[in-house]
């Protein structure tokens, strides 16, 4: 397996694999099982993987946590070398962007952002559908894989490459949990251990308004209630509930149902999401 930090580099590797199957795996690194499984997929079902790992500041807010992101770059080659992968590029900030402040951008609908994590994070998918484009480009990828976790963001990279007709099949894999149910995030190194039961307050909130809804409710303020009884002692950001093939707000019990929700765990104000079909 090869570390490449440079786009020409990857680029003649890749030329002369044009017929084979490529997978692209983007991430921002900080590697947990989460990723592992998208790797894993990736591996079974192309000829190559190449995995991306790359904080991308287009993509964080001014008063977000790009500085402090964990980096643990020779962590995350081995777990991918040992998953199969075939490259992990890893570029610096200047090679993908000469100029962050110039530069051409993807912008999602606003529909599609003006609500859930796009609310919250004002140009957060401008800079998520921008890196993920250039990293189609940059590969020339067939298959691409992104988690459940990040639904919003999922919803956000179909919708754009069937917008804008990129060659690429998105593969959309199921959240990895903890044993005891918390979501795995990168984020969740922040959080300290007496923050844990309070992080685990969302898996809580999903699973019981679950239970609520295999009970024959269906009223989503009742839903969404519930829930947030649950998520007392965590800033809930947000709490809604959509249908997961539009991402428009969850209208009819016939509809599916997706319940998603963003909170922070103090004292370190971590924010974590996560959601389940309900
Ligand atoms: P990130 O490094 O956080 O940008 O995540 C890279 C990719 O891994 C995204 O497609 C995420 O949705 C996915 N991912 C992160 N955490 C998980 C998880 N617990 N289960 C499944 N996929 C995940």
């Amino acid at each position: 397996m090869k570390i490449i930090h440079k786009i020409e580099e990857l680029k003649n590797i890749l030329k002369d694999k044009r017929t084979l199957e490529i997978g692209l795996v983007p991430t921002m690194g900080a590697l947990h099982e989460g990723h592992a499984s998208l790797i894993k997929k990736s591996v079974e079902q192309n000829d190559f993987t190449v995995v991306s790992v790359f904080v991308n500041p287009v993509q964080f807010g001014i008063n977000e946590d790009f500085d402090k992101y964990p980096r643990t770059l020779e962590k995350d080659a081995k777990l991918c070398e040992n998953l199969g992968a075939d490259i992990v590029f890893a570029p610096a900030v200047d090679e993908m962007y000469q100029d962050t402040k110039e530069l051409t951008l993807v912008c999602p609908p606003y529909s599609a952002i003006n609500k859930l994590c796009g609310k919250s994070r004002p140009g957060h998918f401008d800079g998520v559908a921008t890196v993920v484009s250039k990293l189609f480009n940059i590969t020339g990828c067939t298959k691409a894989y992104f988690g459940q976790k990040d639904a919003q963001q999922l919803f956000i990279i179909k919708k754009m490459v069937k917008d804008l007709n990129f060659n690429v099949e998105i593969v959309p894999c199921p959240i990895v949990r903890e044993n005891d149910g918390l979501a795995l995030s990168s984020r969740n190194s922040y959080l300290k251990e007496e923050s844990r039961e309070d992080a685990l307050k969302l898996y809580k909130a999903l699973k019981y308004a679950k239970e609520l809804r295999q009970k024959g409710i269906n009223d989503r303020q009742i839903l969404c209630d519930s829930a947030l009884k649950i998520l007392e002692g965590t800033l809930v950001d947000y709490i809604e509930i959509v249908n997961p093939e539009t991402f428009e707000d969850w209208q009819d019990e016939k509809e599916p149902a997706l319940m998603l929700i963003a909170a922070k765990i103090a004292p370190t104000d971590t924010r974590l999401i996560d959601n389940m079909e309900i």
